[in-house]
């Protein structure tokens, strides 16, 4: 009797348990459904202070010559591209070092330099997609710009915010840039009219829809993929935190940093802001990231752009961009931090 009472109770204790994990997994689920519902209706109801989306493209009637835009292309990732092959197609456009110039150079005169950063480790395929698909784009485009490749060394974990900071700083010595796109190397514009430039007045956030997403945001305040600072606002915000060793968290410290600030942020209308994003398996998702980043609330004029540490190790002008190649000393970051 005992016995079947104890079997009849471990059983039910065990369904309890069941349906209490279901419950939690729910009210998970609940927590981050109804946290973006709420923010999405709040910002469709209300609009959002810091955020100008549907701002007018750059005017280009300052180009002479008429402009034939491309407004959509699709990405066909099982191309096979070589590099050897994209220097034939565009080599003789560029000064070098990936240094593209409108044709003749004063058609757009009044643009500046742009200069394209991508955040690089072990991409090789997704580098050449990326630049057989938005190098045209930006050549059309007519703008002064240069591509720059920044690549992290092996024996550390990939810091997608410390190699944008040191592609920023690298290349503030390099040269005179009034405009600095982060660009993640596996996410491609697909409209020409997405025109790389800055604006003093708002950060320029590149994106207004994903493939992967039915070219929705997956999240409003968003800030990752693409988005173009100029130097003024990127010292302002002491750029990327340095500190998020792991996947994800550090596009929003951004936000936190350019909401901070009290800049605004532009995106461009749709469907001149679609973007495809390339494949690849996804980094595993560290519990620690949230803790970094409830952490650093308030951290962010102490960390960043001034606390960055890391040795250059080469500087090597390619045909088709430059690649700065660094390495970064992850356990003496850690244990300063930590
Ligand atoms: N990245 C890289 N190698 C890596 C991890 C990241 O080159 O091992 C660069 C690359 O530019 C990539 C960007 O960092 O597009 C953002 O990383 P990831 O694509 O993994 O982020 P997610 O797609 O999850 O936003
Ligand atoms: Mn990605």
């Amino acid at each position: 009797m005992k016995l079947g009472f104890f079997r009849l109770s471990l059983r039910r204790w065990r369904r309890i348990k069941i349906v209490l994990l279901l419950l939690v997994f729910v009210f998970c689920i609940c927590i981050v459904d109804l946290r973006t519902i709420f923010s999405e209706i709040s910002f469709a109801l209300f609009g959002h202070p810091n955020f100008a989306i549907e701002l007018p493209v750059r005017n280009l009637d300052s180009c002479h010559q008429e402009i034939h835009f491309l407004e959509h292309q699709s990405v066909n990732e099982e191309l096979e591209i070589t590099l050897e092959y994209l220097e034939v197609l565009y080599g003789n456009r560029s000064l070098g070092g990936g240094h593209f110039t409108p044709v003749p150079p004063d058609m757009c005169s009044s643009v500046g330099r742009t200069a394209v950063i991508l955040p690089y480790r072990n991409r090789k395929k997704h580098l050449l997609q990326y630049l057989y698909h938005v190098l045209p784009k930006l050549i059309r485009q007519q703008i002064d710009f240069t591509i720059f490749v920044i690549e992290q060394n092996e024996g550390s974990t990939f810091n997608r915010g410390m190699i944008r900071n040191i592609g920023f700083v690298e290349v503030m010595k390099y040269g005179q840039y009034d405009c600095f796109i982060f660009n993640d190397v596996d996410t491609v514009i697909e409209d020409d009219r997405n025109v790389f430039y800055c604006n003093p007045s708002a950060v320029r956030h590149l994106m207004s829809g994903l493939d992967r997403h039915n070219y929705r945001m997956p999240y409003f305040s968003l800030v990752g993929g693409i988005i173009g600072f100029t130097p003024e606002q990127f010292k302002k915000i002491n750029g990327y935190s340095n500190l998020f060793f792991l996947w994800g968290a550090e596009d929003d410290d951004l936000y936190r940093r350019i909401i901070a600030e009290d800049l605004m942020i532009e995106r461009p209308p749709n469907p001149i802001g679609y973007v495809t994003t390339l494949k690849h398996k996804q980094d595993p998702v560290s519990d620690a990231r949230l803790r970094i980043y409830r952490s650093l609330d308030g951290y962010y004029k102490s960390e960043g752009l001034n606390s960055l540490e890391y040795k250059l190790l080469d500087i090597h002008k390619m045909r088709l961009f430059t690649r700065i190649y660094v390495d970064v000393d992850e356990n003496a970051i850690r244990k300063r931090f930590f």
